[in-house]
């Protein structure tokens, strides 16, 4: 077998095992004996362990974010005097960005330009909730309609927050949750996939130096037992999840139990619509961002392209030849665009898919299996061919290197095709006419689409529709979910008594 990284890639770096979790503003020691492994998907082996959290471990982290939450030392703040500690965070990343992206790597295979882009982006993304607080302080009065006098909204922290997040962009998927909900006066404890727990702690360190007070934020790491927990917790006002879409419908079913708000943000099958007078060559550019980004690991991704009869050969040809051509390899390398995929399971899992495309009829027209002779979790860049609608390949979240091309008559099969998946995520439209690009766009039934590209903007809402998710994150919208909104009604003073006596004769 041969290594496509060299093991030693983290002994530089200052977490590997590691045997405490993040409470009250200290690394506490677990209570417990348990550890989880933490491997290296380039090379299968295991450089690092986190502590499996202790049902104690969890109810301190809970309590210790309930007294900071209630003790008012944060949520007592405005939102403007709150803002500057997203940007003091914000700053003390970019410092952390190389170790960040380095361990991020380490854990899930991302190619290094990836992890130094997820490094960036968490600074960013505080940077965009900081210049929120004005929405959340602003001087909210409105009239009663029949001039009984007005009502103050108020914009409220909805109190501890659970956040979930999973192990394909660990470090942004857990930050677009956290960022809002220190905006917005909330506590915390966060739960990182049991595969990626370690580069979190830099942003930790972060918000340490940036000053943020003890028990805002809390960390603990474990299974998703553990995440259970944390869910059913007598404290929890608010849970936000990203993940798969059978874990998301269980923390919702517990959240509907509990009568308590949550966000989910779970799997897609999105699909790229190439118009008949789309630019190949244009496409071709930004195809692995948009249909392939992460090695196939994103959740809003295009993994199915539908294309126009007259002209599918013609994609087959680019969309092969773009694939083949993008070097996969050691995840370091800054040059890499396919590294291994996150976990072994996950590696079985797109090879079964792989067995099943090829036993239903597609055809692969480059790669189509695991690299041979290599140590770690490579599974080669694949292009299915001739897959039609019901093959398992183009219904199913993969979550790997694998994009299906699938054929289409006219623009309503098209549309019928991309809307047809039980999931609503993404979706991109490639085409030269930008008229005939929005008005397919309008309607593709899915939360996003992106025009000739695709790519999240902090300020607009994502989310997804169906078996994609429930509720957004970003824009303005995404803060409402750590809202709790009051509504404060008074009289006015020229009319007030006047109504005072009407409503009392009533
Ligand atoms: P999961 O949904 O199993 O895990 C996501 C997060 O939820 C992890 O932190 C996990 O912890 C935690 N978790 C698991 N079970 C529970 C529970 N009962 N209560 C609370 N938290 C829980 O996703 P996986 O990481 O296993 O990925 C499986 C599939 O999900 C992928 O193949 C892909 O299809 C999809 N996926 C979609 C993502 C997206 O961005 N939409 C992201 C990642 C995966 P732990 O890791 O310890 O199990």
């Amino acid at each position: 077998m041969t290594a496509i990284m060299s093991p030693d890639r983290a002994q530089a770096l200052p977490y590997t095992h590691v045997d405490d979790h993040y409470i009250d503003g200290v690394w506490l020691k677990s209570t417990g004996p348990d550890r989880n492994p933490v491997t290296n998907p380039a090379t299968g082996q295991t450089w690092g362990s986190v502590p499996d959290a202790t049902e104690e471990d969890i109810d301190r982290a809970m309590t210790a974010a309930d007294r900071a939450f209630r003790t008012g030392g944060w949520a007592g703040r405005t939102p403007s005097e709150r803002a500057p500690y997203l940007l003091r965070i914000a700053e003390e990343i970019e410092k952390r960005g190389e170790s960040l992206a380095m361990t991020n790597t380490l854990e899930n295979g991302s190619p290094i330009s990836e992890t130094r882009g997820a490094a960036k982006n968490a600074a960013e993304i505080f940077r965009h909730f900081a210049t929120l607080a004005p929405y959340l302080e602003q001087d909210d009065v409105r009239a009663f309609p029949n001039g009984l006098g007005e009502t103050v909204v108020r914009r409220d922290p909805v109190g501890v927050c659970v956040l979930i997040a999973p192990w394909n962009f660990p470090i942004n998927l857990m930050v677009a949750k956290l960022a809002p909900a220190l905006i917005s006066g909330c506590t915390v404890v966060m739960k990182p996939a049991s595969p990626t727990p370690l580069s979190i702690r830099f942003i930790l360190e972060a918000a340490e130096a940036a000053g943020i007070p003890p028990g805002v934020i809390n960390l603990v790491t474990g299974s998703g037992q553990k995440g259970e927990l944390m869910v059913k917790h007598p404290a929890v006002a608010k849970v936000a999840f990203t993940g798969s879409t059978p874990v998301g419908r269980h923390i919702a079913a517990a959240c509907g139990e509990l009568l308590r708000p949550v966000t989910l943000e779970l799997g897609g099958k999105s699909s790229a619509i190439v118009l008949p007078d789309a630019d190949l060559e244009a496409m071709s550019s930004v195809l692995i961002r948009t249909c392939m980004r992460n090695t196939g690991q994103t959740c809003y991704i295009s993994t199915r392209i539908l294309a126009p009869e007259a002209r599918y050969r013609e994609v087959v040809e680019m969309v092969t030849s773009t694939i083949a051509t993008a070097k996969q390899g050691d995840p370091m390398q800054e040059d890499t665009v396919f590294g291994p995929v996150a976990t072994k399971a996950q590696y079985e899992t797109v090879l079964r898919y792989l067995e099943s495309a090829h036993a239903e009829g597609a055809t692969a027209t480059t790669g189509g299996k695991a690299l041979p002779g290599v140590e770690g979790y490579f599974i080669q860049p694949t292009v299915l061919a001739d897959v039609t609608p019901e093959m398992t390949v183009a219904r199913e979240e993969i979550f790997g290197p694998v994009l299906s091309i699938l054929k289409y008559t006219d623009v309503d099969d098209a549309i019928r095709l991309a809307n047809n998946t039980g999931f609503g995520l993404g979706g991109t439209v490639f085409s030269t006419d930008p008229t005939a690009a929005l008005a397919v766009a309008d309607r593709m039934d899915t939360g996003s689409v992106g025009l000739n590209f695709f790519a999240s903007n902090h300020n607009a809402p994502f989310g997804g529709r169906h078996d994609s998710g429930l509720g957004v994150e970003f824009g303005i919208e995404g803060l409402n979910a750590y809202i709790s909104y009051k509504s404060i009604h008074r009289k006015t003073s020229s009319t007030g008594q006047n109504h005072q006596i009407k409503a009392s004769t009533r």
